[in-house]
């Protein structure tokens, strides 16, 4: 742990790589040389200009992007997207799948009913209710009730708050849209098989309030033409992302994290660490012979985040504040679910990670 700092288990914003923070720090001052901070630079400045194009550049090749996709960096979260998808894509006589996996996905589908019912959209049908099952895994193929001619399918491939992940993309007839936004950049993801994939920038690719969308030309050019320009993902294609001021600094944050995964050995080498960080965590659960209790059905676990619960939420709290007092920070589980959550993005050092499983050790030896 350098000087200073926590080992911060948020679930994002969350912890960034410590050669990009010590970049960003310099940026802020003069960037590149050129006199002027990274928050002061004109979107419309030839530096910024390179600035997009080289994070386009970075984020094709991380993700394996030919000239088919098109690369847009928008903003308002991955939840004003849980709007825009229904808006662009389903049209009113229509149904979309939108499995139930947990948080987030039970948004979009909220958000996608809202907007039917406000007669904006078609209507959203749902082919898997995990709600049944507390959300302690993703669907297997089996247990998908897909719609006939579904406009789209959209699932969340990382289930950030349970902590369940799907070991591979669902195999549909209708378009694949995927919400990667807890797990960009920490597995390999088939394009191939996908239409639109989305993440929201604070877990793996740096600073809130940015979206990164990568979607197939053909689709855009068969969306809803008559939205507002800001509601539009071909509206923001044509624009170049930039039908208004962009999240400049995001966009340059974002660069510099595609850049360090790719310096550090590409996404086969951040998933490869990263089930290893998670593999000393969940054998921490398993060895405790049943004082941690996994929210995930082992054969769906995440390995961004792990969460899981104590015998009763007085130990969860005693738990969090114990390792709150050790410099282990940010564990308590999301607000809807409670119990402890552990997220540990590509950036996350294995040190802290080490540390958390040892505390877990002690912890059960005298609270068990
Ligand atoms: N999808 C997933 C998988 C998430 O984890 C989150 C945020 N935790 C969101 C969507 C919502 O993102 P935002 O708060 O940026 O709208």
């Amino acid at each position: 742990m350098a000087t200073g700092r926590k080992f911060n288990f948020s679930a994002g914003p969350a912890t960034l790589p410590e050669s990009v923070l010590a970049e960003l720090r310099e940026a802020v001052w003069s960037v590149d040389g050129t006199g002027i901070g990274l928050l002061e630079h004109s979107h419309r400045a030839e530096w910024f200009m390179r600035v997009a194009a080289d994070t386009e550049a970075a984020v094709r090749a991380a993700f394996g992007a030919g000239e088919d996709w098109s690369v847009t960096f928008m903003q308002g979260g991955a939840s004003l997207h849980f709007n825009l998808l229904p808006l662009n894509f389903l049209p009113l006589d229509a149904v979309a799948d939108y499995p139930d996996t947990d948080v987030w996905s039970a948004k979009a589908i909220r958000e996608g009913r809202a907007l039917h019912e406000a007669g904006l959209c078609g209507r959203v049908a749902v082919p898997f209710d995990g709600q049944t099952s507390d959300y302690d895994h993703a669907p297997a193929q089996t247990e998908l009730r897909c719609s006939p001619q579904a406009a789209y399918f959209h699932y969340c491939s990382n289930n950030t708050v349970r902590g369940t992940r799907f070991a591979t993309a669902p195999r549909v007839d209708a378009p694949l849209f995927c919400d990667v936004s807890s797990e960009a950049l920490s597995r390999p993801i088939d394009l191939a098989r996908h239409s639109l994939i989305y993440a929201t920038a604070q877990k793996n690719l740096g600073a809130a309030g940015l979206v990164l969308v990568l979607a197939r030309r053909e689709l855009l050019a068969r969306a809803r033409r008559d939205l507002p320009s800001m509601l539009s993902y071909a509206a923001f294609e044509k624009a170049q992302s930039m039908p208004n001021t962009p999240h400049t600094t995001g966009i340059w944050l974002l660069g510099r994290m595609v850049r360090w995964v790719l310096t550090e050995g590409g996404v086969a080498e951040m998933e490869r660490r990263a089930a290893h960080r998670a593999g000393l965590l969940y054998a921490e659960i398993d060895r405790s012979g049943g004082f941690y209790h996994g929210l995930s059905r082992p054969d769906c676990r995440s390995h961004m985040n792990v969460s899981f619960r104590l015998p009763s939420a007085e130990l969860d709290s005693h738990f969090a504040r114990e390792a709150a007092a050790q410099g282990m920070v940010t564990l308590e589980g999301h607000r809807e679910v409670g119990g402890i959550r552990a997220s540990i993005y590509n950036a996350f050092p294995l040190a802290g990670v080490q540390a958390l499983a040892s505390f877990m050790r002690e912890f059960a030896k005298s609270n068990g």
